[in-house]
């Protein structure tokens, strides 16, 4: 992705945007552990205090290797996909064994245990950054609506809505803000279908001002995601 600058106010500058705390460290969007090296050249990064930037790690780490094991039907880090993350699993055995124990063998397939809370955390955490590094728009508040489902499980209507780019640039982002700035630099180039992809088959994303803020982004080309705050 090509670097563009902010020429946003200040608003997300000087805190942590995950909670109003203290500016004491910088926390990257998306999390790392939903890329592989070598990483994109100019990855998002917002202001977080220590406690939001460590606090997450345990769910993004959890999240990752949930989608990982999902994907492969297995639990096993041998059988996974992206090396980094049959790593990680291979050095953290509370996960493997939490993971071993959410698979559970259904009519010949194979099913996940999910644990909503930790994958919603981390969902609205990834759209909180989105929202103050491209938006110039960070948000405290609870959002409106969470909308989390592997893009395979959408019905056609579900999913053209979700991957559409119907008329969104007939409100603009904020003046200064990345996104703004995209349009005017680079036009629609930098958009794939309306899309930014961060990495090709790990993450990609987009935001939308029309019907309030919007965020939504696929992790993996598999798990769609979107945080709306009216
Ligand atoms: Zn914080």
């Amino acid at each position: 992705m090509a670097k563009v600058q902010n020429f946003g106010d200040n608003r997300n500058k000087g805190w942590c945007v995950f909670c109003g705390g203290p500016n004491e460290s910088r926390d990257h969007t998306p999390s790392r552990v939903f890329l592989d090296e070598p990483y994109p050249a100019d990855l998002g990064v917002s202001p977080a205090c220590l406690r939001c930037n460590n606090g997450f790690s345990s769910d993004e780490a959890y999240m990752a290797c949930l989608l990982e094991c999902v994907m492969a039907g297995s639990a096993e880090p041998t059988d996974l996909s992206r090396a980094k993350i049959a790593r990680l699993m291979e050095g953290n055995s509370s996960i493997t064994a939490l993971l071993r124990a959410a698979r559970r063998s259904v009519d010949g397939g194979v099913i996940f245990d999910v644990d909503y809370a930790r994958v919603r955390n981390v969902v609205v955490k990834l759209a909180r950054g989105h929202a103050a590094y491209e938006m110039n728009e960070p948000r405290l508040d609870d959002p409106t609506d969470v909308f989390i489902k592997p893009l395979a499980m959408m019905n056609e209507g579900e999913r053209e809505t979700f991957e559409g780019w119907s008329g969104e640039l007939a409100v603009w982002p904020e003046l200064g803000s990345r996104a703004m700035n995209r349009l005017i630099i680079a036009g629609d180039d930098v958009y794939d279908e309306g899309w930014l992809v961060v990495q090709e088959a790990r993450y990609r994303y987009r935001t939308s001002v029309e019907n309030g803020l919007r965020i939504r982004f696929v992790i993996r080309d598999f798990l769609a995601c979107e945080v709306a705050w009216d």
